[in-house]
């Protein structure tokens, strides 16, 4: 779709939305959050432990808060989430095996360990959860029956240690499914909204950038054009007694016959170029970096493309002309206003006989079609 010029929308670089990009400002978001309650709730934990003599747990989270914290401000400045994510699930892991040699207070900072798999497989995403949760699970395996563990850890009794695991086992289960829906349903949803999006810009019938694209990037083009101090035209195109092919051969030979035009028009046009399906039959095309002289070869080069392709449809060889209006929008004026200079022209070339390019500019010489 869009894929060649003339069918500029995505080529652009207009197309809001990007699923990735989303995922990342989404998983950006969330190490912020996330991260900044993290830093919150650990530094209340120091403070509180700290005032009730506890002071064992203060080397643990006041490091970790410490931790956290740079992570978050990393992020926040360089909007990089790999370092963080990476940074967040090794710290859980961290805190975890923590929590499983020391136990806690009386064997109950196990409990803590349930809040890591919904938040790790949030941040990670599906994969990279399960790998963290493996990581989990060999620790826990480790502290619980390893026999050779170098420093003395608590001591669980074997009923603790099963209920524990098949328990922290159910819920990384509902974690990962969960996420792994979440997942899939973001990526469905967002992926077609990006196609609706192509669409919404997109002519059906041509596949060129439709009107509501084309007045997108009239705005666009006109602002570069401003800022560079390069110049920018445009030229109305009107397909000359297109109602006659309708007439003769039917409305499925018109639509053929448009979809013909549109190609043999955007052989004639740069990449950086657009070409817009304006109306029925009409078409406009923004030229970049194209001053009135330059906009007047192009036009004269695409009526001559049009007046020389044939469409043969059944046994019928179909042709049409094409009659062209040229304006370089001016840096004072409206691009409405350089509209309707382009259109006024397209009106004098057919009044003036059709099959010719009209300058919008009195002062530029008319151009017929010896061009
Ligand atoms: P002129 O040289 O003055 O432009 O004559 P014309 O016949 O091209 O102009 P007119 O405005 O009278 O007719 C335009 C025709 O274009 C009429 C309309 O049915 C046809 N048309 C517009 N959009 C489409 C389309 O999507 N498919 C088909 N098949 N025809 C279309
Ligand atoms: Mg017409
Ligand atoms: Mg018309």
């Amino acid at each position: 779709m869009f894929s060649s010029f003339g069918e500029a929308p995505a080529k652009a670089g207009q197309l809001a939305i990007d699923p990735e990009a989303l995922e990342r400002r989404r998983l950006v978001q969330i190490v912020l959050l996330f991260g900044g309650v993290a830093v919150f709730i650990l530094l209340t934990i120091s403070v509180v432990n700290y005032y009730r003599h506890a002071g064992a747990f203060i080397w643990m989270t006041v490091p970790t808060a410490a931790i956290v914290l740079a992570v978050v401000l990393f992020t926040r400045r360089t909007g990089n989430i790999a370092l963080a994510i990476n940074a967040f699930g090794l710290t859980m892991v961290g805190l975890s095996l923590i929590l499983l040699v020391s136990g806690g207070v009386n064997g109950c900072g196990l409990l803590w360990i349930y809040i890591f798999p919904p938040f790790i497989f949030y941040a990670q995403g599906f994969r990279r959860g399960l790998f963290y949760m493996a990581l989990l699970l060999v620790c826990v395996l480790a502290v619980f029956y390893w026999p050779y563990w170098p420093i003395d850890h608590f001591r669980y009794s074997p009923d603790y240690k099963k209920r524990f695991l098949l328990s922290l086992f159910g819920v990384v289960m509902i974690s990962a499914i969960s996420e792994y829906s979440r997942q899939k349903t973001h990526r469905w949803l967002a992926t077609l909204a990006a196609k609706l999006e192509v669409l919404s810009l997109q002519d059906e019938l041509t596949g060129l950038a439709n009107r509501r694209c084309g007045l997108n990037q009239l705005s666009t083009f006109r602002e570069i054009a401003l800022r560079n101090d390069t110049p920018f035209s445009v030229v109305i195109l009107d397909i000359d007694h297109f109602k006659q092919i309708n007439d003769r051969y039917g409305h499925e030979a018109g639509d053929a016959m448009l979809r013909h035009c549109a190609d043999t028009l955007r052989q004639g046009i740069r990449k950086q170029d657009l070409l817009v399906r304006w109306g029925g039959e009409e078409f406009l095309g923004l030229f970049p970096n194209t001053d009135l002289a330059g906009a007047l070869v192009v036009a004269k080069k695409m009526r001559h493309n049009l007046e020389n392709a044939q469409l043969v449809v059944g046994n019928q060889v179909l042709r049409v002309t094409g009659s062209f209006g040229v304006a370089q929008v001016e840096k004072d004026e409206s691009i409405d206003a350089a509209l309707a200079r382009a259109d006024e022209a397209l009106y004098r070339a057919k009044e003036e006989g059709r099959n010719r390019v009209s300058a919008a500019d009195e002062t530029q010489p008319s151009n017929g079609k010896a061009a």
